[in-house]
């Protein structure tokens, strides 16, 4: 099989063939992110993933689910990835989703009707990274999209009957931006349904704009604290049906997993457990966190 660079994929596809289609990530400009900093963006050629598909096919006796990676795969142009899902439904006729990493422009590319065409094809339960709803943190994280596009790009997945994770980070708009984020952000799961959310802690890394502008103090890192509050704010504004809260990503300092609105009592009460315990000084400190 084919890697190149680093490779990441979401926590929920730790049981799901990686296949690569491309290399680091087109975009590659979000102010926080180090992920693809020093790997230049390519596409592989059709040969290439051809033939991993089939040396997967030899090793796997049965697989359905596959990820495709790198960074934002679904930037690829419909006509580049029907013949990859073509391809795999070849080898892989048991296989129920085709999935990857998408950005909001990477869904902007395709037609409706692509889109459609796509899903037929499994494409399917998207990783979107929107990061945020606040509209003036969006635009500062270099994201890349406004949040008009979000909304009016999440609804054409809505549309097409592709269902998706919405991929955010608590913190995004800094300090004392917690609970107006909370609020946007609910809004605009409210609004768009997806299959789950996979909320991360933004993190300002070493050598990104954003740590740069943390130490200028240009930008206010938000603290523990407000983190949660944050969390608990979007916990309680959530009124979806069956969605997954898929939490547990090593960067949250309260991870868990959980469906929402079932579990949101249970949620709610073991957050607020687990501040009790927590000393003032940690809840008002700004841990540091070595994320994506
Ligand atoms: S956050 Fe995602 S879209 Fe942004 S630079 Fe990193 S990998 Fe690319």
């Amino acid at each position: 099989m084919t890697f190149t660079g680093p490779i990441y994929r979401p926590p929920w596809e730790a049981d799901s063939l990686l296949l690569q289609v491309t290399v680091g990530c087109a975009h590659n400009k979000c102010n926080f992110c180090t992920m693809y900093r020093d790997t230049p963006f390519s596409i592989d050629p059709f040969e290439q993933i051809e033939n991993d598909i089939i040396e997967a096919r030899k090793q796997y006796r049965k697989v359905n689910r596959i990820f495709l990676v790198n960074g934002d795969a679904f930037v690829l142009s419909a006509r580049r990835l029907k013949p990859i899902a073509e391809k795999i439904i070849e080898y892989f006729p048991e296989v129920e989703v085709i999935t990857m990493y998408s950005s909001i422009n990477n869904i902007k590319n395709k037609t409706d009707e692509e889109l459609v065409e796509l899903r037929k094809l499994r494409v399917n339960e998207l990783w979107v990274g929107v990061e945020t709803a606040h509209g003036e943190a969006l635009k500062y994280l270099n994201k890349g999209s406004t949040i008009e596009d979000t909304r009016s790009q999440l609804k054409r997945l809505n549309k097409a009957g592709m269902d998706f994770f919405y991929g955010f980070m608590y913190g995004a708009a800094g300090k004392g931006r917690g609970i107006e984020t909370a609020i946007e952000n609910a809004k605009l799961i409210n609004a768009t349904n997806p299959v789950g959310i996979a909320p991360t802690t933004l993190g300002a890394n070493e050598g990104t704009p954003l740590k740069k502008d943390v130490e200028k103090g240009i930008f206010e890192l938000a603290t523990e604290r407000e983190i949660y509050e944050e969390m608990i704010k979007t916990i309680e504004l959530i009124d979806t049906d069956d969605l997954i809260y898929y939490g547990a990503h090593a960067i949250n300092t309260i991870p868990f997993n959980c469906i929402l609105p079932r579990d949101k009592k249970i949620a709610l009460n073991s957050i607020e457990g687990r501040i009790a315990e927590l000393s003032n000084d940690f809840l008002d400190s700004v841990p540091v966190r070595h994320s994506i």
